[in-house]
């Protein structure tokens, strides 16, 4: 981290690190946030007891910005796209530092990325949902969402501005925020409150630290944020791992071919071949009929609505896995008072039945598919579903 940058608008050299004060070249203080783990890159707090990685020093930036300004990956003066370095380029544990894809030794690091279940980026990693929970985020700053992370929360039935939830934590999680808050806050400290825990309270500080918000513990073991901040219903945080695991069940295209007894059905009709994928059509008198997905092609159909959720949020729903559950959060629905993301269990032979009328699939016409196995796909069914009991709309 001591290669000096060649675009000019990289942040001036800041003497002092942030969070622990030590100076420039010299080694962070124990508990820093900034320090990075240099086997990998991520922040040193979370790395394992084991690693034998040496000691961060201070080199006068934020981690990553350097590379940043040398790719031309800013948002602007002074912002670096640390979301686009942490998803798109690889950590080179030798000269530590980040490297662009297209390296010549990319292909050969990604791959042994995947396999390492460290690849976070963020403080949240290892706090998974809880029951009774969902992924909650806050609405990133105006610059096309430089640190895109989510945390596990407790949501009350009502909102406030609209889509705005009011979210209660854990204190493992209230504090994964506070960390959170610390690295992302120097970026725009106008926009990211501060947060620190004093005994058992949480105490926030918002605009420039001038008003502060002092948190008790709720009866349910909880901190209530109320209308602290602008959180919404999202989805898992986009670490490195699970963005590799998405691109890999993008290319797989078994998974867009039907088996016997199966049709290809889209959610996404303007954009097939790509967004058609088999499943088993259920047929009941007098009734809508429903898709059944095994579960490879249900990761797979997740995987696909995910990516373009990101792209076109409107258009496509957030869906993710919660363990077993398929989760689906509905785009306008989620800004209803008492809504709840939809929660889609297996079935008994483990299989996806998507039976509501807030995730719509077709049947692919013949003629558009360009699948292989012609004699799977004569079915032609009604299309539109029954009405879930308990939508919300
Ligand atoms: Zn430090
Ligand atoms: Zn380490």
């Amino acid at each position: 981290m001591t290669t000096r940058p060649v675009a000019t608008d990289v942040t001036p050299l800041q003497p002092y690190c942030p969070d622990c004060s030590v100076g420039t070249g010299h080694a962070h203080r124990e508990g820093c946030d900034v320090a990075r783990c240099l086997a990998t890159g991520l922040q040193r707090l979370g790395h394992a007891e084991s690693c034998r990685c040496p000691q961060d020093v201070w080199a006068g930036w934020w981690p990553g910005e350097v590379e940043c300004a040398e790719f031309g990956w800013m948002l602007g003066p002074g912002l670096p796209d640390l979301n686009r370095l942490m998803t798109t380029a690889t950590w080179d544990p030798v000269t530590y530092r980040w490297t662009r894809p297209g390296n010549p030794h990319h292909d050969h690091r990604r791959r042994t990325t995947m396999s390492t279940p460290t690849t976070a980026t963020d403080s949240s990693e290892g706090i998974d949902l809880a029951a009774g929970e969902n992924w909650i985020e806050l609405v990133p700053a105006a610059y096309a969402q430089p640190h895109q992370v989510s945390f596990p929360a407790v949501i009350e039935p009502c909102r406030h501005h609209g889509l705005w939830v009011r979210p209660r934590l854990r204190r493992e999680v209230a504090e994964a925020v506070c960390e959170w808050l610390n690295l992302v806050y120097p970026l725009d400290p106008d926009w990211y409150p501060l947060a620190r825990f004093e005994d058992d309270l949480l105490v926030v500080f918002t605009g420039k630290a001038a008003h502060q918000h002092e948190i008790a513990l709720g009866e349910d073991g909880r901190y209530p944020l109320g209308e602290l901040g602008r959180w919404f219903l999202s989805a898992p945080p986009r670490t490195r791992a699970r963005f590799y695991r998405q691109l890999d069940v993008l290319r797989d295209t078994e998974r867009h071919a039907p088996r016997s007894g199966e049709t290809l059905v889209t959610c996404d009709p303007d954009n097939l071949p790509a967004s058609g994928f088999p499943a088993r059509i259920d047929t009941r008198p007098a009734a809508s009929w429903v898709p059944v997905f095994r579960p490879e092609i249900a990761e797979a159909v997740v995987v696909y609505c995910t990516i373009n959720h990101d792209k076109f949020p409107d258009d496509h729903p957030q869906v993710y896995f919660d363990g077993d559950t398929l989760v689906h959060v509905h785009q306008h629905l989620r800004a209803l008072d008492g809504y709840l993301p939809w929660r889609i269990e297996p079935d008994t032979d483990g299989n996806y039945r998507i039976d509501g009328d807030e995730w719509t699939f077709h049947t692919v016409p013949v003629k558009s598919e360009g699948n292989r196995d012609s004699h799977t796909t004569a079915t032609t069914s009604d299309d539109g579903h029954r009405t879930r009991p308990g939508s919300p709309a």
